[in-house]
């Protein structure tokens, strides 16, 4: 019963998911084969733990070349590609359990099993809304939670996760003792990493002075580094410089991978779903109360209100250069009916905008002025009238070509430009 999966061991106070890995590894005499994975699960759904994250790794008798993919305490962590089956030799229940914020919203589950489930099941959980009652009897393997069952959908979906996209994790762990309080994780070796290696994405935020691969909230996590390449990553570890940490490991995750969208027509869309939609522009961008910017979006199926939150910060103002009939591709979530919220967008084409302003009056060369709507226009200086005005195009202030939310927005799951292959 090697396949394990995971989910929903923190809370929004405290505490991370993958932090179980390091306990499990920690204890068990078995192997781990491959990569752990951190799965990322739906992120338009409203009842999630913050990160919406689910693990899952597998364990056994190793087989074939092994690789260090991490340390605990000091001690080489080894992977293996391949693997005899054993008999689980330890408690992963009671690790939850000790390590699991007491907590009413956090309703952690746990899934042991002979075998992966199903990549259908996956696609979903990432990409729809699943009521855990409809997969109770689903699920192969043995199932334990706490709390309730809701846990259920994130660990199936994580021993489910088929790998077509992957990226990185490298993620360093406090040791026990040093949990509370601040942490420091300098912001210029964020920025080296920004600057420096395009295998890696989402480590500063150089707009927002934000350094991205510490975490915002209480959890055992030092830093995370994320890339491509985990042999990379492993090295770019070394240009961190932070307080002492006494783990790490490389998970293999669907962070950065667009897993989450799907090509629609917006009469398509549903709730919770996540787009990629293809259209015009029927009005002009305009500014909302609370720093919210959102414009009508069409494409011939029906129309949908486009939304650019206050946290999106400079992506706002980039989207409100854009003008009614500018045809554009959008990438996003639907929180509320009706409305998308967009992580990126591909300006297609601009329209032509023209403007009528006063002429110049053709009898004494003067700047006619405005004399009332539809009732053309007057030169104050010798008195002429004309009804028709100098047409006027304005000159647009965006170019075509993507544009996306600056790192400190970027939903986990969301495929940052920088690695490029964006759909
Ligand atoms: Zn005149």
């Amino acid at each position: 019963m090697p396949v394990i999966g995971i989910d929903d061991t923190d809370s929004s106070r405290e505490m991370c998911t993958t932090y179980l890995t390091v306990e499990i590894l920690r204890r068990t005499s078995l192997d781990l084969i491959g990569f752990p994975s951190l799965v990322r699960l739906n992120p338009n759904i409203p009842l999630k733990t913050r990160g919406n994250a689910a693990i899952s790794l597998t364990l056994g008798r190793g087989e074939g070349e092994r690789r260090i993919v991490g340390t605990i305490d000091g001690e080489a962590v080894y992977s293996f590609p391949r693997y005899r089956e054993e008999k689980m030799d330890i408690d992963i229940l009671s690790i939850i359990e000790r390590f699991s914020p007491k907590d009413e919203r956090t309703n952690p589950a746990l899934i042991i099993s002979h075998e992966r489930g199903n990549p259908e099941f996956y696609w979903e959980a990432v990409r729809e809304f699943i009521d855990f009652r409809n997969v109770l009897g689903k699920v192969k393997g043995d199932v334990r939670t706490i709390n309730g069952d809701v846990g259920i959908v994130g660990a199936n979906a994580a021993i489910s996760w088929p790998g077509e996209r992957v990226t990185y994790e490298l993620i360093s762990y406090l040791d026990q003792s040093r949990w509370g309080g601040e942490h420091s994780v300098d912001d210029e070796s964020a920025k080296y990493l920004e600057m420096n290696f395009q295998d890696t994405f989402d480590n500063y935020d150089f707009q927002n002075g934000y350094n991205a691969i510490r975490p915002t909230t209480k959890t055992p996590v030092l830093f995370g580094i994320r890339g491509i390449d985990p042999v990379l990553l492993a090295k770019h570890r070394s240009v961190v410089r932070s307080e002492p940490y006494s783990s790490y490991l490389i998970y293999v995750t669907n962070q950065g991978t667009d897993d989450h969208l799907v090509e629609r027509t917006i009469d398509e869309t549903k709730l919770y779903n996540s787009s990629i939609l293809t259209g015009f522009l029927k009005d002009n961008p305009s500014w909302l109360r609370g720093g919210v910017l959102q414009f009508t979006l069409e494409d011939g199926h029906g129309e949908i209100k486009a939304v650019a939150m206050e946290p999106t910060k400079q992506f706002r103002l980039i989207l409100s250069k854009l003008r009614k009939g500018d045809r554009v591709r959008v990438y996003g979530g639907v929180t509320k009916p009706g409305f998308i919220n967009l992580e990126k967008i591909n300006v297609l084409s601009l329209s032509t905008v023209k403007h009528i302003i006063p002429p110049v009056c053709r009898k004494c060369g003067t700047r006619m002025e405005s004399y009332g709507r539809n009732s053309g226009f007057r030169c104050r200086k010798c008195g002429a009238r004309t009804m028709k005005g100098e047409e006027f195009t304005e000159r647009r202030d965006i170019q075509p070509g993507f544009y996306e939310v600056p790192v400190i927005a970027r939903r986990h799951l969301s495929r940052p430009l920088k690695l490029g292959a964006v759909k």
